[in-house]
């Protein structure tokens, strides 16, 4: 074991953020494989396991594998938050001048870090892996996650890499842009992009999971899209303008139509079914521009809560590494 990098003092080089929501099967094969691929590319690493409130013994594995090697911290939720806040606990606590993402079944090959880290040296502040394909996903989640990528394509002002997800490494740089963001509906993967630097892909195979099953339900996964559409996409908002202006120029055509029959062919029989068909289709279509309004209205209600992203439960780590405690930032990310 390198010495040097088993030090709890100072800031090791890299840092490793796993997020962990009922983990506790795969935990101690992660370490197994992260750790000798960590020691061979870094003179210094940390493994920051944020446990999104687990239900299981995640908590207890940590404990052990902590109190086996002070290398293994980690900052525990009160409750589940979600992945993605997850992620911003982790890069709130995260000390290393690169800091590398990955989920904790071993579907993110450890070994692929040292081309992360390769790349890193030669000067990319984003690195990110993708996938080469979708094959450990079950095919209805691969047919609509296609269809997700096919509307952010058309609708997100921000371009989505191909096949690029949360496995990645951030150089320190990236990491303060994405913490100077403090936005409560977190769409990493657009944020990822938006901050820009010199960027790189890294192409990699997606395993089976190691242990237990995906904790992402298909009603996940639906909010996870909106919020992903919603947070890079004002279109949904701005094409009603277009939709009423396209209706009121039709219905003005129709209005003038009626009149020239009336004029010139007297009054005809009413035409219910017209008449009902118009009145459910355009109440249909206001309901929907309702319900677009609503999607964005909540989502700036929760901006303007401004509840802390997260809230800490328990944290495992060395007092002596503990950075002096910023009082606006005490165990949650204090608002921007
Ligand atoms: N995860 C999390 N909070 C959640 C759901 C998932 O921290 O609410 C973690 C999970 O423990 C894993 C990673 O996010 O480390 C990816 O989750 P999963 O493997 O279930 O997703 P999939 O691979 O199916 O996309
Ligand atoms: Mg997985």
């Amino acid at each position: 074991m390198n010495i040097s990098s088993a030090s709890p003092f100072g800031t090791p080089e890299l840092s490793v953020i796993v997020p962990v929501f009922n983990e506790a099967d795969n935990l101690e094969a992660l370490v197994a494989r992260l750790v000798p691929v960590l020691e061979r590319v870094a003179a210094s690493h940390e493994i920051l396991f944020v446990d999104d409130g687990s239900s299981d013994n995640s908590m207890v594995k940590l404990r052990a594998l902590h109190a086996l090697d002070h290398r293994c911290r980690a900052v525990s939720f009160s409750r589940n938050f979600g992945k993605e806040i997850a992620i911003a606990a982790g890069l709130d606590h995260a000390r290393g001048q690169a800091v590398v993402i990955i989920d904790a079944d071993l579907q993110h090959p450890p070994e692929v870090i040292e081309t992360f880290v390769a790349r890193w040296r030669e000067g990319y502040k984003n690195v990110y892996g993708t996938r080469i394909d979708r094959n450990a996903d079950s095919p209805l989640r691969r047919m609509l996650t296609r269809r997700f990528y096919a509307l952010f394509e058309t609708f997100g002002e921000t371009g989505l890499p191909n096949g690029a997800g949360d496995f990645r490494l951030l150089d320190r740089q990236a990491v303060e842009a994405l913490k100077s963001m403090g936005e409560r509906a977190r769409f990493s993967k657009g944020l990822y992009a938006w901050i820009g630097f010199k960027s790189i892909g890294v192409p990699f195979e997606v395993a089976e999971r190691h242990a237990g099953t995906t904790k992402f339900s298909y009603g996940k996964l639906t909010r996870f899209a909106l919020d992903g559409l919603m947070s890079f996409s004002t279109l949904p908002l701005k094409i009603w303008t277009y939709i009423g202006l396209g209706v009121s120029v039709f219905s003005l055509a129709m209005a003038v139509y009626y009149v020239l029959q009336t004029i010139f062919h007297g009054i005809d029989v009413p035409g219910y079914a017209s008449l009902i068909v118009s009145i459910t289709f355009f109440a249909g279509v206001q309901m929907l521009s309702l319900g677009i309004l609503g999607e964005y209205i909540g989502r700036i209600f929760a901006e303007v809560k401004r509840r802390p992203l997260y809230l800490v439960a328990e944290r495992l780590e060395d007092e002596a590494s503990v950075a002096p405690t910023d009082p606006t930032r005490p165990v949650a990310r204090a608002p921007v």
